[in-house]
């Protein structure tokens, strides 16, 4: 029994308070068909939402009574006042009291009739499957059977309609109020409908909302009447089926209902919209991966890297050269300008605790590779000095304690003007090729041998070996061992020669080449030309520089003839512009605004040096050439080029830290100062370096672009999607599903799209990561891992992933769940 006391509601709009409901009393049975009829705008609709809970009202008593058979089959009185009903009793009251049929045929469209009928079970907590039966002969009941399964938009008006009443009725609720719910049907359906309802009278309350007082006549068993909100009239047909003491069983409990029910919602929702979700994931995927790349690329500590893989195969001694061979692979470019004693701090620590510094062995010795001509036996391997070139090859990976000492042993005896330090791997080779004579059967005999080196005229003598980690590299390792050792060539494959003697071993007097030689031996394509010189180079061999060695003394050969291509590409000036200008020394060069143009040219490759030319005189062609005098003289360009190496510096070799932390934090200082490890492998650190050093700024802004992009994105996406269903919620909210249930639906749906982008974005800035590291690896010899996804990358894509939805979800959801059921239902 639903009983009303002095009911009073008021609708504030813009015009100000309006009442809307005037003191209504009424008392409604417990069975029976009972109508309220009135003019539109009367106050139906208002009176029939309050019922129904759906509505507020403002002052009076609205109270549930029934006679309750409890579970020991007492009878007892069950007294409810709404007033103390909570926001969940609400819910509660609209899921098991009270069953819903509005006049727009508010079923969900999404679903079947199945489904549909199906939900409102769902939402009682009670099974589809024990219930399926029951269902099904509800739906016989509404005359829908054999259409169960259709969608409910493959329904016409009717049929939505008998869905509602059949979704009503499944719940098994005390009172069914419908809300003018033959309006929108013909004549025939409007019987069909009013004929169930009319059996289902015999046991419930029925509460119909129409204006069409002939409808009220022919079915109704009560007509009351209602005029701008106040009753007017109140009408009885026939008593006998108002009956109002039948006892029920029926008592309003808290009912809420399972979280699966939301995510089912969720899912099909998902399947429903499948195109625009799909959409959406890529959209918001493709963000993710960038995003993740560019975290990635920002946190990436490339030093560290490299330390780590230096660490992983033992390499703990490295050789040092000008950044300048960037481009060239192992061949060396001395330091002439730098302060070699500034380069030893790189490798100086300071304990931040104790103060104490540690200074890391340097050795201060020359270097040079020199080619053997002797065949080594064929299973010796590793034999580089006979590869023609180092395929492109991975490295060893393992952990391998590989900690031997860079040692030296020497012999004090052999040392003389031409004595020189070999590696242990160089011995080996010569021994292995019978480099030496019989008597020389191990590494002590090879001390106070005598070796050839190509390009000079005395032979040097032996005086120590170094030994290096070389034999850690076993001939029967893989692939792999053996890059590890290419690594290092520039140790192994090395003659040291201390810088008191490299004097006199470079002496004019022990070289076989000449000054202009020596400079166009370069590329061994060293032609005359109208009684000049010529050699093709590469830009990569020339360079204009502001480090200049130091200047030549007047009167040497530094004048050089270059061909119009060279002044385009290698300088990259127009030749139309320079002119011919004598200078202060009385020499005709070429000037651009006055300026001469000198530039720097790498020297033979295992003489490592370089020297400034001025240009004298452009030749008409477009290749890469330069020229000089044909002198034939012994002329002092080439000794003043040694000399200027032994006087300034040349390379140096150092035996790094055993900690990767330290040694990372020398590569940073290497790198930053511009200074090159001649390992293959440090010049992929260089590039991937510079790459990033190069981009940050890009990145640092397509990184908040992108997370700019993904968030607006996302967030009109949810609120479109939300502002889309508001119907849908409507009718979630009139079948007492609490908001909290409600949210979790599109929660789940806003999971479900984060989860797939996070998926595709995690293995897309793996992919894209491998694919840059990779773009670096095919450029060097020896490759290693430097970028790849870290912790910090998969922990940003994981939180761009799902914050900014949740975010972006929480505020739609929060004001809907606050607002009051009609009018969720009213907006849509
Ligand atoms: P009926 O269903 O009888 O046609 P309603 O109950 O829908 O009438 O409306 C009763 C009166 O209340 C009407 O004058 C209507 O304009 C007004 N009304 C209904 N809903 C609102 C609202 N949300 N805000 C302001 N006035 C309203
Ligand atoms: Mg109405």
């Amino acid at each position: 029994m639903i009983i009303l006391k002095n009911i009073n509601k008021y609708y504030s709009s813009s015009q100000g308070k309006f009442h809307a409901l005037k003191d209504i009393t009424l008392t409604f049975p417990v069975q029976g068909m009972v109508y309220i009829v009135g003019k539109s705008g009367s106050g139906k609709s208002t009176l029939l939402n309050v019922i129904g809970g759906i509505d507020k009202y403002d002052s009076g008593q609205l109270i549930i009574e029934n006679n309750v058979i409890t579970d020991e089959g007492n009878l007892e009185k069950d007294i409810i006042d709404t007033a103390k009903f909570s926001r969940s009793d609400f819910n509660s009251y609209r899921n098991s009291y009270i069953g819903f049929i509005f006049q727009e045929f508010n079923v969900i469209k999404g679903l079947t009739v199945y489904q549909n009928v199906a939900l409102s079970l769902e939402l009682q907590k009670k099974s589809v499957k024990e219930n399926h039966q029951n269902i099904l002969d509800i739906i016989e009941k509404v005359g829908l059977l054999g259409k169960e399964n259709r969608r409910i938009n493959e329904l016409s008006g009717g049929e939505r309609q008998r869905v509602a009443i059949a979704r009503a009725l499944i719940k098994d609720p005390k009172v069914i109020i419908a809300d003018e719910p033959t309006g929108n049907l013909d004549s025939k359906n409007r019987d069909i409908v009013m004929n169930i309802l009319k059996e289902l009278s015999k046991e419930k309350l029925i509460i119909i909302v129409t204006h069409d007082k002939h409808l009220s006549k022919l079915y109704g068993d009560r007509q009351i009447k209602i005029k701008d909100g106040q009753i007017v009239g109140d009408e009885t047909f026939h008593e006998e089926n108002l009956n109002n003491n039948v006892p029920t069983k029926h008592k309003l409990k808290q009912i809420s209902p399972k979280a699966s029910v939301s995510f089912k919602l969720a899912w099909i929702g998902f399947k429903l919209n499948l195109i625009r979700f799909i959409f959406i994931i890529l959209l918001f995927s493709i963000s993710l991966i960038f995003a993740g790349s560019v975290i990635n690329l920002y946190l990436t500590d490339t030093t560290k890297e490299y330390a780590t893989f230096q660490y992983d195969y033992g390499n703990f001694v490295v050789s040092l050269s000008d950044k300048y061979n960037y481009h060239n692979e192992i061949s060396n470019s001395a330091f002439f300008t730098t302060d070699f004693d500034k380069i030893k701090e790189y490798f100086t620590f300071k304990d931040e605790e104790t103060g104490a510094i540690t200074s890391l062995t340097t050795y201060k010795r020359m270097n040079i590779n020199i080619p053997i001509d002797k065949k080594l036996p064929s299973d010796f391997e590793p034999s580089i000095f006979y590869r023609n070139s180092i395929e492109n090859v991975t490295v060893y990976e393992d952990r391998n304690s590989l900690k031997k000492e860079f040692s030296i042993k020497e012999s004090p005896s052999v040392n003389t003007n031409y004595s020189c330090y070999i590696t242990d791997y160089l011995a080996e080779n010569l021994l292995m090729s019978n480099y030496f004579d019989e008597t020389v059967k191990n590494q002590n005999d090879v001390l106070g041998e005598l070796i050839e080196v190509p390009g000079m005229v005395r032979k040097l003598q032996i005086e120590g070996i170094i030994y290096t980690n070389y034999s850690s590299f076993s001939p029967q390792d893989s692939n792999l061992r053996l890059a590890a050792f290419e690594d290092n060539l520039t140790i192994y494959n090395s003659i040291f020669i201390s810088a008191e003697k490299y004097k006199t071993i470079f002496s004019a007097q022990n070289l076989l080449y000449y000054n202009d030689d020596m400079v166009f031996y370069k590329n061994e394509k060293t032609e005359r030309f109208n009684n000049m010189k010529y050699s093709r180079v590469t830009p990569s061999d020339v360079f204009l520089s502001g480090n200049a060695p130091d200047k030549p003394k007047q009167g040497e050969i530094t004048q050089i003839a270059v061909s119009k291509g060279f002044i385009e590409q290698v300088l990259d000036l127009n030749v139309n512009s320079l002119v011919y200008a004598t200078d202060a020394k009385g020499q005709t060069r070429l000037q651009l605004n006055g300026l001469v143009y000198n530039f720097y040219m790498c020297g033979v490759s295992h003489i490592p040096t370089q020297t400034e030319f001025n240009i004298t005189g452009v030749i008409d062609s477009d290749e890469i050439i330069c020229y000089a005098p044909g002198l034939d003289t012994e002329s002092t360009l080439y000794n003043n080029w040694i000399n200027m190496a032994l006087v300034n510096g040349g390379f140096l070799t150092v035996k790094i830290s055993e900690s990767p932390d330290e040694n990372s934090i020398i590569y940073r200082n290497l790198l930053d100062n511009d200074i090159t490890i001649n390992n293959p492998s440090f010049k992929k650190l260089q590039l991937v370096d510079d790459f990033i050093n190069d981009n940050i700024f890009l990145f640092a802004a397509l990184f908040f672009v992108f997370c700019l992009f993904s968030t607006l994105m996302i967030f009109n996406f949810i609120i479109i999607n939300i502002k889309n269903s508001t119907r849908d919620i409507g009718i979630y909210m009139s079948l007492g599903m609490n908001g909290f249930k409600i949210s979790l639906i599109y929660l789940f749906q806003v999971v479900i799209i984060s989860s797939i982008a996070m998926v595709i974005g995690l293995i897309g800035s793996t992919i894209l990561l491998s694919a840059v590291d990779y773009s670096f690896a095919s450029r060097v010899i020896v490759n290693f891992d430097i970028l790849h996804n870290t912790i910090y990358g998969i922990g940003g894509v994981i939180l761009l992933a799902y914050l900014t939805p949740i975010i972006a979800i929480a505020f739609p959801l929060f004001s809907l769940s606050r607002k009051k059921p009609i009018d969720v239902i009213k907006v849509s």
